[in-house]
């Protein structure tokens, strides 16, 4: 039996046989060519998936930068430790803020497509489509936050399999996710604290609610209310770590994600 014209195109679609849509785009939702490439960019309406670009800023690369001399005696250790301070602070500000997260990664690729992009796949699609308009109008680390959904369903799909043997002859300016890792124990933390919060949804809303106050809440009250939560934060950290945060260190309080 052939198959009718619908059928071809969808069983072709996104592979290199689809001249029209871009398979790039499809399989890890960027494309170096961006606006300019030949083939669609099919925006979703609907997924579980968003995407924050280039939002991670590599401690890396500001050591290489002409002003960042201060650190340029950071070690691989102190980078990584802020990095996962980093991954640790928007994982459970979204996961508070919008729903239940299924995974989230970070690129660590060069090119400007994919450098510092974070995904975040929710539980439940109104999630991610509700965190993509929010966070839109967010900043984070004084810089704004672009948001959007992301057609990629399957984060094994788009990551580059060549760098996870550590054998990917591209390097940075590879088109597929090279993805930061992180430490098993923060893989547990996340996982054992998104277990505890779902299965008591009600005690995480009011906790969520603690840390971002309603407008209507006298200001002097609300900054205390931060205050306390943040400092817990530190605390929490510093147990669960063993150890003060690094010197420079910038934490919750000073780099909220604020509204713009
Ligand atoms: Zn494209
Ligand atoms: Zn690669």
């Amino acid at each position: 039996m052939s198959m009718s014209g619908a059928e071809y195109l969808a069983s072709i679609y996104g592979t290199e046989k689809d001249k029209v849509n871009c398979s790039f785009y499809i399989k890890t939702g960027a494309c170096r060519h961006s606006e300019r490439c030949s083939r669609k960019h099919n925006k979703p309406q609907y997924s579980q998936t968003v995407v924050m670009q280039n939002m991670y800023v590599s401690q890396q690369n500001s050591a290489k930068s002409a002003d960042g001399s201060h650190l340029a005696n950071m070690s691989d250790h102190e980078i990584q430790e802020q990095f996962e301070y980093f991954f640790e602070d928007v994982f459970f500000e979204c996961e508070d803020k919008y729903g239940e997260i299924e995974e989230m990664c970070v690129c660590d690729n060069q090119c400007d497509h994919l450098r510092g992009n974070v995904y975040i796949k929710f539980r439940r699609e109104e999630d991610a489509v509700k965190a993509a308009e929010d966070l839109n109008n967010r900043w984070y680390m004084f810089r704004p936050i672009y948001c959007d959904l992301c057609p990629v369903a399957d984060f094994r799909e788009a990551c580059c399999r060549q760098f996870e043997m550590g054998q990917c002859g591209k390097g940075g300016f590879c088109n597929f996710w090279h993805v930061k890792p992180i430490s098993h124990h923060l893989k547990n933390l996340l996982a054992r604290s998104s277990r505890s919060r779902y299965r008591h949804r009600s005690r995480s809303r009011s906790r969520s609610r603690e840390r971002y106050p309603e407008k209507h809440e006298p200001k002097h009250e609300a900054k205390h209310r931060r205050r306390s939560r943040s400092r817990s934060r530190d605390r929490d950290r510093r147990e669960r770590r063993g150890r003060a945060p690094p010197k420079g260190m910038v934490t919750t309080e000073e780099s909220p994600l604020i509204h713009k």
